[in-house]
């Protein structure tokens, strides 16, 4: 049963005075009141009883020789009643004895009658600091049990929201042990439902790379958020799963773990197969009949350059210009699906990247000179290692770049062509003393169709698509694109590229 608390306020320590005698009940009343006390009486033990059950005290004054009901069945009755309440009993010199039975049965202390008011202030203060210390455990007591109840009930919501997550989710500690799994995590890898936690991540999970990163996560090697790579995985034959994982940091920002979701990214993998798909054959289907158009026309131009007016020569040849670039574009969208699909990194070989942007320097001297640009390739004296790669990938990447310094540098500028080893890297550099490239679109450049449009580019045609396939190459081959820009100043697009061992 729930006890009602026994009254807290120092100034209020509810003490209830049982005496026959009323001289000692008055006397004790103006005493302790005088010290802040909250005083009942009663002149027998029934009276008292009634009292306390309607109006618990904290402390009761008992006179232990009272006619009617015994003191000492009194003060049992008391104890049943509430065994916190505190018992001071009262007793003559003669009957001490009576005095160390109650202390046997309980009571707290005693005081000889007749007493002094000092005396019995004194016991009544000890009494009183003993209530108050055991209101304030009480209350601690409280106050903890409620604590422990929120941490309860926040503990079970946590867990019924993390066991109600869509996305499959594991923990894990430092050392890559399952700590947590959700039903959803045991669904996408088919495990059952009443799996043993507490494995290392690899029992559960079949997926190399993936334990991998988990593991580099649980163990702190990745506390900046930004660098940790999203990981895309095939289950089966049929099924795709995309994890993202992040650290789980203290307070401290010391690393406690790993907290992985994982989702199923099937259907857009599946969507955006279709659109590779699709893209491919729509661009392989219109690039024939756009190039017989373009043969065409230039044949048409050829033998019609004398007997035609100018107009028409005109209207041709901007058709013919217009032939070209989509040409271009369906290239491009071609070398795109191409990249998606895999097979343009497919024939990997050693290559020799000094010979190799020779040759693309060479073919694009012309387009330079017509320009008046001096475009110079600077090479280091000593053989570089070679690359392990597609060389078709390659003079994309290339090729691209320093087609790009020509159109995007104004007449008798500057293109450098660098390169130089760098660690077990290579580093190639494409330097343009060109229009330059605001901060705000340094990193859009490298999305599809994203062009700059502004006075110097107005007349520069292009697909936006060259930058996107030279990223896509790059990182393919397992390297790195960097640009640094300033407007009006030129550009610099630095590619590193792993060496072959
Ligand atoms: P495209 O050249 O076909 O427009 P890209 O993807 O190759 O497509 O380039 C995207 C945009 O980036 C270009 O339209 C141009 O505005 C800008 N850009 C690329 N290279 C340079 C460069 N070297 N100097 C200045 N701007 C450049």
């Amino acid at each position: 049963m729930e006890k009602t608390p026994v009254e807290t306020q120092p100034d209020s320590v509810h003490v209830l005075v049982i005496d026959d005698e009323p001289s000692i009940r008055e006397g004790s009343r103006r005493i302790l009141k005088r010290i802040d006390f909250r005083v009942s009486t009663a002149e027998n033990g029934t009276d008292g009883l009634e009292l306390l059950d309607a109006d618990r005290a904290a402390l009761v004054l008992l006179d232990m020789k009272m006619p009617g009901m015994d003191g000492m069945e009194v003060l049992q009755r008391i104890r049943e009643l509430d065994d916190r309440i505190l018992i001071v009993v009262v007793t003559g010199f003669a009957t001490l004895e009576t005095a160390i039975d109650a202390m046997k049965l309980g009571a707290y202390d005693f005081i000889p009658k007749p007493f002094e008011p000092a005396q019995l202030r004194m016991v009544a203060n000890r009494a009183r600091d003993r209530i108050l210390l055991m209101a304030e455990t009480e209350k601690l007591a409280r106050d903890r049990q409620r604590t422990l109840a929120d941490l309860d009930t926040e503990k079970s919501r946590i867990r019924t929201i993390v066991e109600s997550l869509p996305s499959g989710t594991v923990v894990t500690n430092t050392r890559g042990h399952v700590v947590l799994m959700n039903p959803s995590f045991l669904r996408a890898f088919s495990l059952p439902e009443k799996v043993p936690r507490g494995a290392p991540i690899s029992e559960y999970v079949s997926d190399k790379g993936l334990c991998d990163l988990i593991l580099q996560i649980s163990r702190g090697e990745h506390i900046d958020f930004d660098d940790i790579p999203v990981y895309e995985f095939a289950v089966g034959s049929d099924r795709y799963l995309m994890a993202r994982a992040r650290p789980v940091l203290g307070e401290r920002m010391e690393c406690l773990g790993a907290v992985v979701s994982i989702d199923d990214i099937t259907t857009m993998k599946v969507i955006d197969r279709l659109k590779s798909e699709f893209v491919a054959k729509v661009s392989h289907e219109l690039r024939s009949p756009l190039s017989t158009i373009h043969e065409q026309l230039a044949v048409v131009l050829a033998e019609q350059q004398k007997d035609q007016g100018a107009s028409d020569q005109q209207l041709l040849a901007r058709a013919k210009e217009k032939t070209h670039s989509l040409i271009a574009l369906i290239g491009d969208l071609l070398d795109l699906s191409r990249i998606e699909e895999g097979s343009l990194c497919h024939e990997l070989k050693p290559v020799s990247l000094q010979r190799l942007l020779g040759d693309i320097v060479n073919f694009l001297e012309v387009r330079a000179k017509a320009k008046k640009q001096t475009l110079t390739l600077e090479l280091p004296n000593e053989e570089l290692p070679e690359i392990s790669a597609d060389p078709l990938a390659l003079e994309s990447i290339f090729g691209n770049l320093i087609a790009n310094a020509i159109n995007y540098t104004a007449e008798g500028g500057d293109i450098r062509v660098t390169l130089a080893q760098a660690g077990s890297n290579v580093r190639a550099q494409i330097i343009d003393t060109g229009f330059g490239i605001e901060p705000r679109h340094q990193d859009r450049i490298f999305e599809r169709f994203y062009r700059v449009k502004d006075e110097n580019t107005r007349f520069i045609t292009g697909t936006g698509l060259g930058l996107p396939i030279v990223k896509e190459l790059v990182t393919s081959l397992g390297g790195l694109i960097e640009l640094q820009s300033e407007l009006g100043n030129g550009s610099t697009f630095t590619v590193l590229l792993p060496t072959s061992k």
